[in-house]
């Protein structure tokens, strides 16, 4: 593999936990700032309720001021209701969550997973004038029921690719994957579904991130998720923390000769802009200690 594609997910997955609630011209900031450093795909925003999710309030403000044609800028969808929000702002993309686990699903989107599927068909079986992809959270693990099984995954994987998205992602929700799930389970789908493009969302709640990043690079995912100093959490699953840095990851593409069309020194400014608008210290590694080699050191 020479190339993989890096999906931006700060304004979304990174800082929807967050307690300090950011304007919405600081995330249009950000938004800016990760097109400039090469992010071609955005996740935006996510059209959820409000009150269950304050940061997200601005949804339709965020989506709404963003230029068009300056990259794919992705809008998150839990349900019908979500779908037509995004819609209605004229996204290039919604991402379609469905969970894999009855209970997280529950608690997350309302409803269990097989009314999910069944609405994201719905949805999807409609002709649609923005892609559609989706994303299977707790793919690895489940913060109320513990193990997914495989066979669990790959039913729901199943009636997922049946509606044709333009892509699938396994998310680890709650960071528990370890590379070798990674291999397994990104294996599993590439053998069923050989032309279904797997993209992985990962947290690096328990450090295994980064290394997840590259089984699954090797397994044959194509995208991945990565937030701007590793921020990001859930706000319905327990001791969530963040998605893999963005720069820490690019750290490692690039090192290893693995092209993904962005820049490091912008990504390591981003994030430490980031740190300061939300005025905490941010996980990320690659921001505290430089590229290398590092002319200027
Ligand atoms: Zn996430």
């Amino acid at each position: 593999m020479d190339h993989v594609e890096i999906i931006e997910v700060s304004p979304r997955d990174g800082i929807q936990n967050e307690k300090t609630l950011l304007s919405t011209d600081t995330k249009l900031e950000l938004i800016r700032r990760a097109t400039e450093a090469g992010a071609g795909r955005i996740e935006v925003t996510s059209f959820v309720n409000p009150k269950r999710v304050p940061q997200m309030a601005d949804a339709e403000a965020v989506a709404n001021a963003l230029a068009r044609g300056t990259g794919k800028h992705i809008g998150l969808t839990l349900n019908r209701r979500g779908f037509d929000r995004a819609l209605a702002t004229g996204l290039d993309e919604a991402n379609f969550v469905v969970v894999a686990s009855d209970t997280f699903s529950r608690k997350n989107q309302g409803v269990g997973t097989e009314d999910s599927i069944a609405a994201f068909r719905e949805i999807a079986a409609e002709p649609q004038p923005i892609r559609i992809a989706v994303t299977i959270a707790a793919s690895f693990g489940c913060p109320f029921e513990g193990e997914v099984p495989l066979a669990r995954l790959m039913q729901v994987v199943e009636s997922c690719v049946a509606a044709n998205p333009v892509e699938i992602a396994l998310a680890d929700t709650i960071g528990v994957a370890t590379p070798r799930d990674v291999t397994e389970r990104v294996g599993a789908v590439r053998r069923a579904f050989p032309d279904m493009p797997i993209r992985l969302h990962l947290h690096n709640t328990r450090n295994t991130g980064i290394a997840n990043a590259w089984a699954g690079i090797e397994a044959g995912a194509r995208a991945l998720d990565a937030s701007f100093g590793g921020v990001g959490g859930c706000p319905f699953a327990p001791r969530a923390t963040g998605n893999i840095a963005t720069e820490d990851l690019l750290y490692m593409l690039h090192r290893s000769g693995v092209k993904t069309g962005m820049d490091l020194d912008l990504a390591i400014e981003t994030a430490e802009w980031l740190q300061a608008q939300l005025g905490h210290e941010v996980p990320g590694m690659v921001m505290k200690a430089g590229g290398f080699p590092n002319a200027a050191a």
